[in-house]
């Protein structure tokens, strides 16, 4: 076994760890930041190093659902259901073909419920009051959220206790950061006070001046929220996607799945070590 494997293995969950209900909300109302392939590759590896992981579509492009071999026309009960009908989560749970890693799949009904939730009592609770039950059972919970800041996204911050954030390393990057780190506050504020930031990375990078300027700047701005591992631009990513597989299972040694590797461990460390802080 090489170091890397080495390395790996002190990942692997132990018995031993109360590591239950971490509810992780993948959030960021710019488009195509890498929300979605962030969401599926870190579930994949929290599955793969022995977490019991559910990964929920709450987007109604339903990517993460594609992207895990899902389509979306056998799909019969769906986040939608869930938040409109309070159908049972487990009636919409996938088995995917990963050992760990189970599916709440989304289908393009789901745009519906952004209009459909105005009217409905308690509103932005809606996906956290039909997945509670879910948090004993599992102990990574990841919400892939929509590209927007209405009720999908209110829900899935109400419904989660920490949010990663992907930042594009374009010129841009911080465009609507500020908007977004405003709506959590709101969040935090009126709806669900144990709301944070878990931390924020940087997606698709290719070396440049500009690219590492902007990384310092986000870096600076963060602080320790910020996560040292920085997903590369890699074909091999989007592709894996296309082929509704997570990187882990369509090209282990890729660029990208190092990246999404080491990124995974780095939240489960920092998760660690809080729990230790807190002394249980
Ligand atoms: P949306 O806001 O529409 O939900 P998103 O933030 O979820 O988008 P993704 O769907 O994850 O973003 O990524 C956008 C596109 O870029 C996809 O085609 C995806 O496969 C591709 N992509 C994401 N990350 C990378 C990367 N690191 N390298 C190359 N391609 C990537
Ligand atoms: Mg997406």
């Amino acid at each position: 076994m090489d170091s890397d494997n080495n390395s790996s293995d002190s990942f692997i969950k132990k018995d031993i760890e109360k590591f239950s209900g971490k509810i992780i909300a993948v959030a960021n109302q710019k488009g195509g930041v890498g929300k979605t392939i962030t969401a599926i590759n870190i579930a994949a590896y929290f599955a793969s190093y022995g977490y019991k992981t559910i990964l929920i579509d709450m987007d109604p492009q339903s990517n993460a659902t594609s992207g895990l071999g899902f389509s979306q026309d056998k799909i019969k009960i769906s986040t939608y259901s869930l938040i409109i009908y309070s159908e049972d989560p487990d009636k919409a749970i996938l088995n995917t073909q990963y050992e760990n890693l189970k599916l709440i799949p989304s289908t393009k009904q789901l745009s519906g419920a952004e209009v459909e939730l105005v009217t409905v009592f308690k509103r932005e609770f809606r996906l956290k009051e039909a997945i509670q039950k879910l948090e004993e059972n599992y102990d990574f919970i990841i919400i892939d959220c929509p590209p927007s800041l209405g009720l999908i996204t209110i829900n899935a911050l109400s419904a989660a206790k920490d949010i990663l954030i992907p930042i594009q390393c374009s010129y841009f990057a911080l465009e609507g950061v500020t908007q977004l780190l405003n709506i959590i506050d709101m969040v935090k504020r009126s709806l669900n006070v144990k709301l944070e930031v878990q931390g924020v990375f940087m997606t698709m990078y290719s070396r440049s001046n500009l690219a590492d300027g902007i990384i310092n700047e986000i870096k600076n701005y963060f602080g320790d929220k910020f996560y040292n591992s920085i997903i590369p631009k890699n074909v091999r990513l989007d592709e894996s996607a296309s082929h509704g597989k997570p990187i882990i299972a369509f090209d282990k040694n890729a660029k990208g799945a190092k990246a999404y590797d080491e990124l995974a461990k780095e939240i489960i460390s920092r998760y660690k070590n809080q729990i230790q802080k807190q002394g249980y």
